[in-house]
């Protein structure tokens, strides 16, 4: 878990202040859940024999005996919040921005306190939804400026398949188990399809002697694929059919999808996605998402070559006052300035001016206003241009007009 400050934090900004807009134009709203949920709100919904569930959660018992996890995602806050019919629940559209908790073994691309962007739009399985959020997600990626990335996409189908499709794999796994490292039989046996985008070689070597999900799915669950593939296509959106693609969690149905760049390593996901079906509250919740990792898109952005500046609001003009007198008055111009859309800032206790000018020097402001007795006597403001070193005298509304012209 890491401190974030300037001069790194200015990145940050820029990606949710434009996430933001692109969100707005596609008519989802945010949603701030907290950050600690029951455990059992993701033990439901995640599954209980997935990773982040079984090792990963940081989890504690309250002084009320409750279990509770900081959130490991944000797909099942999200959910409880829309199921819990604060939102009207058939078409809610809605994304978060925050930070999440896996208690993972600390690595290049993975920290215990990451950050995800993401998004959920409830409904009923539609191929046209699905493409609407990848659309969406791809016009986020080109707001903030990132190339090279590529879309891996591939479905897993329905539940009612599912059976069939576990049963299909095992099949054909089973003669070849014996060959198979000691984890990936476990996971034959707990998590079957978490098998296929395992990175173990022989793991790997075996997969591609077997049939792939999508041979073993129905009829419609393939159409449903293509429509979705067509559909991007008829957006300029190209996507890789990936059939390994399986995702982590239990609750996927349908349309799976990962972003991929390729300068980030072995851990080279930037984002994930899917249709799900989840159980809340004992009902099913339809809906399609994705959930970015922030820290993995900067270094993508980063290796784009992708920079952002600090916010600084125009005009900006530091104050600087000669004498006690001056600092008074001089702490209602700045008053005046501030609600007048102009930044400023002034030392808070009588220095040298040498100091004074040294600080605005730092700041980088172009402009240092300085009052002493005689232009407090006057009712005028000497104004100093850091660039070149010019002064001039002016009256109020001068030094308003100058100061706004510059907006
Ligand atoms: P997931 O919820 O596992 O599908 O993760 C979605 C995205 O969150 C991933 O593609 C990563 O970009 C990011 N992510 C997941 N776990 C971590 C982590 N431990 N540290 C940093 N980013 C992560």
């Amino acid at each position: 878990m890491s401190d974030l400050a300037p001069p790194d934090v200015y990145i940050w900004q820029m990606i949710e202040q434009r996430a933001r807009e692109v969100f707005a134009r596609y008519r989802f709203e945010e949603v701030r859940t907290p950050v600690l949920e029951k455990t059992s709100l993701f033990t439901h919904s995640l599954g209980d024999t997935t990773d982040v569930v079984t090792k990963e959660m940081y989890s504690l018992q309250d002084r009320g005996g409750r279990h509770l996890s900081l959130r490991p995602e944000g797909t099942a806050g999200a959910v409880r919040y829309i199921a819990s019919g604060a939102e009207e629940t058939a078409n809610a559209r809605i994304y978060y921005i925050g930070p999440m908790f896996r208690c993972e073994r600390p690595q290049a691309g993975r920290k215990r306190q990451f950050h995800q962007i993401g998004l959920e739009a409830a409904g009923a399985p539609n191929p046209l939804a699905d493409a609407e959020v990848i659309a969406l997600q791809v016009h986020l990626l080109d707001a903030w400026g990132l190339k090279g990335s590529r879309i891996r996409l591939n479905t897993i189908g329905l539940p009612e398949e599912r059976a069939a499709v576990l049963d299909g794999l095992r099949e054909a796994i089973r003669p070849r188990l014996s060959e198979l490292p000691e984890d990936a039989q476990q996971r034959f046996e707990t998590n079957v399809l978490r098998l296929l985008d395992s990175k173990d070689p022989a793991v790997q070597e075996m997969i591609n002697d077997i049939p792939t999900v999508t041979e073993l799915l129905s009829d419609d669950s393939r159409a449903y694929l293509d429509t979705v593939v067509e559909t991007l296509r008829g957006l300029e959106i190209d996507v890789e059919i990936d059939p390994s693609l399986v995702r982590g969690l239990d609750y996927y149905v349908h349309t799976v999808w990962e972003v991929v760049h390729d300068g980030l390593g072995a851990q080279n996901a930037l984002s994930g996605g899917g249709r799900y079906r989840i159980q809340i509250g004992g009902k099913p919740f339809d809906g399609v998402g994705f959930a970015m990792g922030v820290e993995r898109m900067i270094a993508a952005l980063e290796a784009s070559g992708v920079t952002a500046d600090r916010f600084a609001p125009q005009p900006a003009v530091f104050i600087a006052s000669l004498g006690e007198a001056a600092l008074k008055e001089n702490l209602l111009l700045m008053q005046t300035l501030r609600q007048r859309g102009i930044a400023c800032e002034m030392e808070l206790k009588a220095r040298k001016i040498k100091a004074q000018m040294k600080r605005a020097d730092k700041l980088g402001d172009e402009r240092v206003i300085i009052r002493g007795d005689s232009e407090l006597e006057n009712g005028t403001f000497v104004v100093k241009n850091m660039t070149d070193g010019t002064q001039q005298e002016l009256e109020l509304p001068e030094l308003m007009d100058m100061l706004e012209r510059e907006e």
